[in-house]
């Protein structure tokens, strides 16, 4: 057997661990277990694992009434507290949130913990990969794999391979992409790799306009719906991704390119401070309630 084939058989047989249970790892985790995978789902806050539970079944039920699903799933996924329960797996998918100190001390634990074999994915929206796999001691065995959201939904994932990345750290995560059924582009590593170093800046002129009251945040998204036929403006995408998570992401695109571009305009930073995060909590540039 060649490492690849190795790596391969050994990701079909282990199950696979995915670190943070929010929007994005409950998102992945359902991808995984329709494709037939079993998946240990570490999140460490118990409110959080609760209510993560609970938009799993939900998303799976609607997933199954829409004939999109197999009928039985239940039984696959593994719930743990600590990363501690991943020492089993060979392929690690991260999506805690979005801070640098956080997402550095999380990789060196799972370098700690899995086994030398074990690949580690990010789903880092802007943090350079190189960063991350400089606390373990296995670069070559870590990628990005930036999922979009909602996961199970969205066919493409942007794959970025970082300077160390070997070719059979991207075979194995290819692999395992296709047996999701989604397709792929690959990038080059670097801050907001290729989509959210331009998306971010899209959305953070579209938010400086709403602040300078130049156009309400309906007509910014209405012209991009519109006139390009997008599927959403700027601002509604935000309020899909979560405004703390956009704000977290400007933060270390800030930081890693220097670039003031990236600050989140006032009433952005308010929108965040007062809780109205976008869809996940009924409010954010829109009104979903
Ligand atoms: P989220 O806030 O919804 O979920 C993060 C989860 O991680 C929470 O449940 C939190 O309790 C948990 N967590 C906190 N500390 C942890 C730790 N030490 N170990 C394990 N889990 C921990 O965030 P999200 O929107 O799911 O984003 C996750 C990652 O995916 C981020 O890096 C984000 O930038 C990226 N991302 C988000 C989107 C999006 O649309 N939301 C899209 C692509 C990528």
């Amino acid at each position: 057997m060649t490492e690849n084939t190795r790596g391969a058989a050994q990701d079909r047989a282990e199950p696979v661990g995915v670190v943070g249970a929010g929007t994005m790892g409950v998102g992945v985790c359902q991808s995984l277990i329709q494709a037939g995978l079993d998946v240990v789902l570490v999140e460490p806050d118990a409110r959080a694992a609760d209510g993560a539970r609970e938009r799993l079944a939900q998303s799976l039920r609607l997933t199954r009434l829409l004939g999109r699903g197999p009928a039985e799933v239940g039984g696959r996924v593994q719930w743990a507290h600590s990363p501690e329960a991943l020492d089993g797996v060979g392929f690690v998918v991260e999506c805690a949130p979005e801070n640098r100190d956080l997402k550095e001390s999380l990789f060196a634990e799972l370098d700690r913990i899995c086994p030398p074999r074990a690949v580690f994915a990010s789903c880092t929206s802007a943090i350079p990969i190189a960063l991350l796999a400089a606390r373990t001691s296995r670069p070559e065995r870590v990628l990005g794999l930036h999922f979009m959201n909602p996961v199970p939904l969205k066919d493409t994932v942007e794959v970025v391979r970082a300077e160390a990345t070997s070719q059979e750290t991207m075979d194995r995560a290819l692999a395992l992409l296709g047996r999701l059924g989604k397709e792929t582009v690959v990038v080059p590593d670097g801050p907001g790799f290729v989509l959210n170093r331009v998306l971010m800046l899209c959305i953070a002129q579209a938010a400086a306009l709403v602040d300078e009251g130049a156009a309400d945040g309906a007509t910014v998204d209405a012209v991009f719906e519109k006139c390009l036929g997008h599927p959403m403006g700027p601002l509604r995408t935000a309020d899909l991704i979560g405004l703390d998570n956009v704000m977290d992401t400007m933060a270390v695109l800030r930081e890693q390119t220097g670039d003031d571009r990236y600050a989140a305009p006032p009433t952005f930073a308010a929108l965040v401070a007062d809780g109205h995060l976008g869809r996940k909590t009924g409010k954010g540039f829109h009104d979903y309630s």
